[in-house]
């Protein structure tokens, strides 16, 4: 892994430099640019934001690690009081919300996480939106993609998201390709070993022919990825596939390529937005600061700039 990557995903799991960046003047509206704040209505605002010109959002509540099922608690009844507020602001045909089976205690009882995901999914149904199972790092991919079965037997809108860096995913994407599946690809954001992951240039060209096999099937596919190369190509394959826009979507992380999010929603282009919130913002920025060295560069300069 590259030295800067491996320093920032360390300082990701430094309580003392979370303090630093937490409390440096400054560092507030840097974090702003990629977490949407810390409490449900910061998120229910930048729903409101996104709309306004035209684009969807899935609402990430930023909590892993849970290792209690207290925790796990916290965070359903925060995604029912979500779901709710959404709801109730008209908002919910503009958003639906991911959520990492970790976090409702997948880590230490599967079968309270499918509960948990059941009570969020029932609650989304009430409210006429959808959820998304966010995937994690490769031990976790049988479990998920079963709680996604089970779940699926009575809502079969609920979201899956394959990841390109895994070779077993061109099955899966096989497996998940029927009608009202909603499939999420994306490249894969965790380190994996070789054995179960491709590497460099073969992860694009793993996520072009998943995107083939979503394209070709009955489901909705949705594409997320910043690649403006692998934008484009699946703009041209949906072409090729007869896609109309609107059967399938783009999907960006909050405060990346907002222009480009942009312009393919003038375009005509469904596109959603993973808006993440929550007091546990630290450990996710380092994550999408780890991804892309200018973005550090940008974050530093900003702090040292005030
Ligand atoms: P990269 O290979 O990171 O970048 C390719 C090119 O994209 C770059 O060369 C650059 O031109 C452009 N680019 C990338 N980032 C930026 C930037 N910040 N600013 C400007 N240009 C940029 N991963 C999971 O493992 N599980 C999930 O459930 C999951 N959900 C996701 C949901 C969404 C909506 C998105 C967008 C990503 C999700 N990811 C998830 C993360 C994903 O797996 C990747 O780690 C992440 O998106 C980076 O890959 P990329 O396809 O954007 O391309």
């Amino acid at each position: 892994m590259d030295p800067l990557r491996s320093l920032i995903l360390a300082a990701a799991g430094n309580d003392s430099i979370r303090r630093l960046v937490a409390t440096t003047p400054g560092s507030r509206d840097v974090v702003r640019r990629f977490v949407a704040g810390e409490t449900i209505g910061d998120a229910v605002t930048a729903v409101r934001g996104l709309a306004a010109d035209g684009r969807y959002a899935t609402l990430d509540y930023l909590g892993e690690d849970t290792t209690d099922a207290d925790q796990a608690e916290h965070t359903v009844r925060t995604y029912l009081e979500l779901l709710d507020r959404l709801h109730g602001e008209g908002l919910s045909a503009r958003a639906e919300v991911s959520v990492k089976l970790s976090a409702v205690g997948q880590a230490f009882d599967e079968k309270l996480a499918l509960d948990n995901a059941y009570r969020i999914c029932a609650a989304a149904e009430q409210c006429h939106t959808t959820v998304t199972l966010d995937m994690e790092d490769h031990t976790t991919t049988d479990s998920t993609l079963g709680i996604l079965a089970e779940l699926r037997r009575t809502w079969p809108w609920v979201g899956a998201v394959l990841q390109s860096y895994l070779r077993r995913t061109e099955d899966d994407a096989k497996a998940l390709a029927g009608p009202d599946s909603r499939v999420r690809l994306c490249k894969g954001a965790y380190a994996e070993p070789p054995e179960v992951a491709h590497d460099g240039a073969d992860v694009d060209l793993a996520y072009v022919r998943c995107a083939n096999v979503l394209l070709e099937g009955d489901g909705y596919p949705m594409f997320a990825t910043h690649d403006p190369r692998l934008v484009s190509i699946v703009g041209e394959r949906a072409r090729w596939y007869g896609r109309k826009q609107g059967s399938y979507e783009y999907q960006m992380l909050y405060g990346v390529r907002p222009d480009e999010q942009r312009r393919l929603a003038a375009d005509g282009d469904t596109v959603r937005v993973y808006v993440p919130f929550g007091e546990q913002w630290y450990g996710y920025l380092m994550r999408r600061l780890a991804e892309r060295p200018a973005n550090t560069a940008f974050f530093l300069r900003a702090l040292v700039s005030r």
